[in-house]
């Protein structure tokens, strides 16, 4: 048994921590709910006793930790100011798990975080240039092109959630109007509905996947992408249809002819490919830039 990654996954439901091997392989899984309305210093409490759960676990043999956090982000994920755990503006999370940890320490978004996990061990292998987005609460994205993950100035770089899918559509969280986000997440079907998006009719599913598609035709031609990978409890909880919507709307709006090929595709990972994911950020990091694959 070689060298392990201790990797951790914060999201506005449930935190969780693992121990990633550098084959992509995940053990000693642990998840906790986030507290609601917690703030920062029950937030990090609650982070700290997971992770000292799995480090445990570890024998020792932790070299790094990967983390993948909602967005937004500054610095690289040095602070994250997620949008859904609203007790952390700004906090500064790499260093208190460097830390605690006493190991490299690298924080992204969770979103990029699994397009690195779709590409090393998902349904994004042996692809070059893809989106993989997460379609639940909320909607983000994360892009690797030409083989490398996009990061951007501060490290924002994917936030797919927040393109323009219907320009007089409804306020969003970002302060704009009309995101996909504001569209087409879980939060956005319910308060559109008033149900859960399990008991979404065909036509939500239809219209939901339709935005979708639109939002990677613009992103897929914008990028000269081949391949959309899509994961989150609302796109793979609607299944079937929702893909045939998206997909048809992609080829009805990505006519350009290296565009029209773009596949679209549920994700490979299912619920290991947030903590696959926070694995690889640990992995890259340490690598200086290492994105995945063999
Ligand atoms: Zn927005």
């Amino acid at each position: 048994m070689g060298d392990l990654c201790l990797a951790v996954d914060i999201g506005g439901t449930k935190m969780a921590a693992g121990l990633v091997d550098r084959t992509g392989t995940l053990r000693s899984v642990a998840t906790v709910p986030t507290p609601p309305g917690a703030g920062a210093v029950a937030l990090w409490t609650t982070v700290a006793e997971l992770v000292d759960e799995v480090r445990q676990a570890a024998d020792g043999r932790v070299r790094v930790c990967g983390v993948g956090c909602g967005g937004p982000m500054a610095g690289h994920g040095e602070t994250v100011s997620p949008l859904n755990i609203g007790g952390w503006r700004e906090f500064p999370l790499r260093q208190r798990l460097a830390a605690l940890t006493g190991v490299p320490t690298f924080v992204d978004n969770d979103a990029k975080a699994l397009a690195l996990a779709e590409g090393w061990t998902g349904a994004a292998q042996d692809t070059r240039d893809y989106l993989a987005m997460v379609v639940s609460t909320g909607v983000g994205g994360g892009i690797v092109l030409d083989g490398h993950l996009l990061d951007g100035r501060l490290g924002n770089a994917g936030h797919i959630g927040h393109v323009v899918v219907e320009p007089d559509g409804r306020p969003c969280v970002c302060g704009g109007r009309g995101c996909l986000e504001a569209e087409a997440s879980g939060t956005a079907i319910a308060a559109v509905t008033g149900r859960r998006p399990a008991d979404a009719s065909p036509a939500v599913v239809e219209r939901t996947g339709t935005l979708v598609g639109r939002a990677v035709a613009s992103v897929a031609t914008l990028l000269d992408l081949d391949l959309a990978v899509v994961a989150g409890s609302v796109a793979l909880g609607f299944g079937r249809p929702f893909f045939e919507a998206a997909r048809r709307e992609l080829r009805y709006r990505a006519a350009m002819p290296f565009s029209a090929g773009t596949r679209l595709l549920p994700a490979g990972l299912g619920a290991e490919g947030p903590l696959v994911g926070a694995g690889a950020v640990g992995w890259r990091g340490i690598a200086g830039g290492w994105d995945g694959g063999g």
